[in-house]
């Protein structure tokens, strides 16, 4: 739908496509979920009476970082606050160019994307495919392994001779710094029949100890990205490339940890577990990280710094509508679970007291309204009071690598066996926010995202 909206002439069009995609479940026929969200809230309501909380939030989020509904609250608020300006000088933008028009428009919702993307090129101007050719897979994976070789020591030896269930897999023994075996990570990257589409990490062997013996993990990072062709690589997105490295994140985490209990092992809470991940993302697109890895498959040129120039500078446009639309639907989420009387107005006419609260601008709607909001409605607990924490564990890895900046050098090794011991190395055995503040020494802090979000 977003191709369609950013590219689409015909407004009428626009407009058609988008109300019939933001009014699913809403309509006056059979498939309306309206009751049936309003059915669910305050069913909810009596389950976290009965288990003796005020509302479903409490009950949701007490084994979370956040721990209680204000703390989440409270970022989620700060996080509007701090969008609000960017929001309307992004509206602001737009409307110069749809009041230059022929005949000239007030922009409405479904327009956003259209005028963002002249916007975009007026701004902004990166051509996504003028990257590709310095994102060679093997490269790029080579990259990610090189940022764990500067900040944990560990080194990647290729196996040429281990056991694998199909020829794309690739196997690498990881290594610790005094050559010590840490495990092994499957690479599998490329799509075939039958195959799960999507990226992943998974442990084939947990670590753990038995009967003493430290059993060292097999992990494995799945991909789809595009096969190699003939003798053309396999060539990567700026997507796929943070993907890389975010699945690699979650890698790391598998194989330095420490713990006595599978069970313990990456247990930790839906706001925590993207920490290792998501921080992963600062190398991938850091220069110093780019200039190691990203050469052109053809030239063995390094990127140019005109490029990286044009990727940090596109890292924070349209971040005001981005923000704005993910903070109203956790914010929704949160009014639906913060109810601690059974509410009898059906979710259209909820959801309007909701937004209509926190100022929403008229040109953004929620990024999920409540008849399509499936996180937090189509299983019993799945997201329920807990959209919030997309947004939770971009502060933890922004805050995080805040922390390597901060000394000036993003390998620094107190920083870095600081992250390995107080988070790689611990699982779910303490609790998340002592294990931050063992780190950190502090906090976490929104302040990292919204600079990186061009918010602040
Ligand atoms: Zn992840």
């Amino acid at each position: 739908m977003n191709q369609f909206l950013q590219y689409a002439e015909n407004r009428d069009l626009r407009e058609k496509l988008y109300k019939g995609y933001i009014n699913r479940g809403m309509n006056a026929n059979e498939y309306n979920n309206s009751e049936l969200a309003q059915k669910v809230a305050n069913l909810r309501i009596t389950q976290a009476n009965l288990l003796g909380y005020k509302n479903f939030a409490q009950y949701s989020i007490e084994d979370k970082m956040a721990k209680t509904p204000e703390e989440a609250m409270n970022l989620l608020t700060q996080v509007w606050t701090a969008a609000q300006p960017k929001i309307n000088e992004e509206i602001a933008d737009m409307q110069k160019l749809a009041s230059a028009e022929p005949t000239p428009i007030k922009l409405e919702s479904w327009d956003w994307w259209y005028y963002a993307e002249k916007v975009r090129k007026a701004k902004f101007d990166l051509d996504q495919e003028e990257l590709r050719p310095y994102f060679q897979a093997d490269s790029v994976m080579q990259g990610a392994f090189w940022t764990a070789n500067q900040l944990y020591g560990l080194t990647f030896e290729a196996l040429s001779d281990y056991p694998k269930y199909h020829e794309d897999v690739k196997a690498y023994k990881v290594s610790d710094a005094d050559g010590s075996h840490v495990g092994v990570l499957l690479i599998d990257f490329f799509p075939r029949a039958g195959k799960l589409g999507g990226a992943w990490m998974d442990n084939y062997v947990p670590q753990r100890i038995e009967n003493g013996k430290d059993i060292r993990p097999v992990v494995t990072n799945v991909g789809n990205y595009t096969k190699p062709v003939g003798d053309k690589p396999a060539l990567l997105s700026l997507d796929d490339v943070e993907t890389v490295f975010h699945e690699f994140g979650h890698g790391l985490h598998g194989l330095l940890s420490k713990v006595t209990y599978p069970s313990l092992n990456m247990n930790v809470p839906a706001d925590f577990v993207e920490l290792p991940s998501q921080v992963m993302e600062h190398w991938a697109t850091h220069p110093q990280v780019l200039k190691q890895y990203a050469k052109h498959y053809q030239t063995g040129e390094v990127i140019p710094d005109v490029l990286i120039e044009k990727m940090q500078k596109a890292e924070t446009f349209n971040q005001g509508f981005v923000t704005g639309e993910f903070v109203a639907a956790a914010l929704l989420d949160m009014n639906w679970h913060l109810l601690e009387t059974e509410n009898n107005l059906d979710a259209a006419a909820f959801e309007k007291v909701a937004m209509d609260n926190i100022g929403l601008a008229s040109s953004i709607v929620p990024r999920y309204r409540s008849t399509y909001f499936t996180h937090i409605f189509s299983s019993p607990t799945g997201y329920a009071a807990g959209y919030y924490s997309y947004l939770w564990a971009e502060v933890l890895d922004a805050d995080a690598f805040r922390a390597f900046e901060e000394t000036g050098n993003i390998f620094d090794q107190k920083t870095a066996q600081s992250f390995r011991k107080n988070i790689l190395e611990k699982g779910g055995c303490e609790d998340p926010m002592d294990m931050y503040l063992n780190f950190r020494g502090a906090k976490p802090t929104p302040d990292a995202l919204l600079e990186g979000r061009g918010l602040k």
